[in-house]
């Protein structure tokens, strides 16, 4: 009789910062219930990472693991080069990946991949050396939904649209809750967006589907009604999130308060908190638009002048690469000049998020609506404008604003009144009304991972089943 094989996972992230965090958090989680655990990292970001080392105890079962992404050294990786990092990941990212997988670097056997939701190079490799693939996909359930809906869209001729208001109702496949403009849509939607990417992203969320069960960083109470759209689809969901808040309660997380963030590729520049520490309660706006975002120098300066106009204190986020369009002397200069500390205001180049969101002096957080600050902010309990760009922030932005109540959507402008007015909203006029939905839900994300919380419950549902299906394989 053939020994009971161990199970060893690999988990796949697509190489940027909004990925690798979550993932992480899960690979972590999965180590704590013992599993073996691989987290493979390309080259260029095992770098950022290490040197910095675990936040965390770190587990004999979790090992962190490299391969090429095949693109050079120097490449930027940035946003507007993203075509040549997902040609590549397709092509010479995965010769690496099986390379890995049949080599004794993955030793014991790989039983289980998960792979993230836009590297379908994971569930490729898994199958072609028959191991079961599970697909995480980082969005949100309702922009993943939206998403499985496009092809309907396409062919009820709503897509692409017929001309350029955004603003106009979209009536689609998301129920009562979805009501939507065109500006929601993912941006894949808008016409403005190659059509490779589009191909791309559609394609890669077609791939997911060939994985036995699908994990999403959401919770059943926050999306109810597009988790039941998704289970005609998928079989076997698991929503475990929010990750971050899961890791912590399990005692993997980062929150000392002295080490850097979980899966964090930059350095967090911590003199922040102390900064915070001099500032009144719930009386500053946190502005961050995440890892990829970048904005013009007008842009900039609106946002700037709105933010002091507002008379509160601010941080703001203001990463060494954010300007777009700009000699890098040029832009360097003018960051120099924004860093310079003041009473009322702080610009840093990255903060630990996390812990500033929790931070008391916090009251409002400017944000881009990527899906990881969308959810650090409702297990803070802090309300949001949303200042939504890409993927699937515009979907993000409407549920905060319309779903869940939990903040204010400013849409594409970014005049300084607009920002002046958005603020004072969000902290004064509508204070009450807004913090009372965000009590709701952010109790609901707390319940969701106590002991008996359904992201608890889910996660152990997981680890049963990923120990299932690698004795089955
Ligand atoms: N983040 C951080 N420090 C910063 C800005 C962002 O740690 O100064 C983290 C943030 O906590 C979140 C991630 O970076 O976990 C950004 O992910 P998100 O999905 O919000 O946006 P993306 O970067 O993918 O656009």
């Amino acid at each position: 009789m053939e020994e009971p094989r161990e199970p060893h996972v690999l988990v796949l992230p697509f190489p940027a910062q909004g990925h690798i965090k979550p993932m992480l958090c899960l690979a972590k989680l999965l180590a704590a219930a013992g599993l073996r655990v691989t987290f493979l990292n390309t080259h260029h970001n095992h770098r950022r990472i290490l040197p910095r080392g675990p936040s965390s105890p770190p587990s004999s079962l979790l090992r962190l693991e490299s391969i090429s992404d095949g693109l050079p050294d120097d490449h930027p990786r940035s946003l507007e080069r993203i075509e040549e990092l997902l040609l590549s990941i397709k092509t010479a990212m995965k010769a690496a990946l099986r390379e890995f997988l049949v080599s004794k670097s993955a030793e014991p056997p790989v039983t289980c991949v998960i792979a993230d939701g836009i590297m379908s190079i994971g569930i490729d490799v898994a199958e072609e050396l028959s191991v079961p693939a599970i697909s995480f996909r980082t969005f949100s359930a309702c922009c993943l939904w939206t998403y499985f809906c496009i092809p309907t869209f396409i062919h009820e001729g709503k897509l692409p649209f017929p001309d350029d208001d955004l603003d106009k109702e979209f009536h689609g496949l998301l129920g009562a809750e979805g009501l939507l403009r065109r500006r929601d849509l993912p941006s894949i939607c808008r016409s403005a967006i190659a059509i490779n990417l589009y191909r791309y992203f559609m394609d890669e969320t077609i791939a997911m589907t060939r994985a036995c069960a699908l994990i999403l960083n959401t919770f059943d109470a926050l999306e109810a009604p597009m988790l039941s759209h998704l289970a005609t689809i998928f079989t076997d969901i698991y929503t475990i999130g929010p990750l971050h808040a899961l890791a912590v309660k399990s005692h993997v997380g980062h929150f000392s308060g002295r080490s850097e963030s979980v899966g964090s590729l930059q350095m967090e520049d911590r003199s922040c908190m102390v900064w915070l520490n001099s500032q009144a309660s719930r009386s500053v706006v946190y502005v961050s638009f995440g890892s990829l975002v970048k904005i013009t120098v007008d842009q900039l300066m609106e946002f700037w002048h709105g933010l002091v106009n507002c008379g509160r204190p601010f941080l703001w986020v203001l990463r060494e690469d954010a300007i777009l369009g700009e000699n890098e002397e040029k832009a360097r200069s003018l960051l120099s000049e924004l860093k310079v500390v003041s009473e009322r205001r702080r610009v840093v180049d990255w903060a630990p998020q996390e812990e500033v969101l929790a931070h008391a002096a916090v009251g409002g957080f400017l944000t881009h609506s990527g899906w990881n600050s969308t959810l650090e902010g409702i297990v803070a309990g802090i309300p949001m404008i949303c200042w939504p760009r890409i993927a699937d922030q515009q979907i993000n932005s409407r549920w905060v604003s319309e779903v869940w109540k939990i903040g204010l959507d400013m849409k594409d402008t970014c005049d300084r009144s607009t920002v002046e007015t958005m603020v004072r909203l969000l902290m004064d006029d509508k204070k009450e009304e807004i913090m009372k939905s965000m009590a709701r839900i952010s109790a609901l994300s707390s319940d969701s991972v106590g002991p008996e919380g359904s992201s608890s419950k889910n996660l152990e549902r997981l680890v049963k089943n990923i120990r299932k299906i690698c004795q089955t394989s």
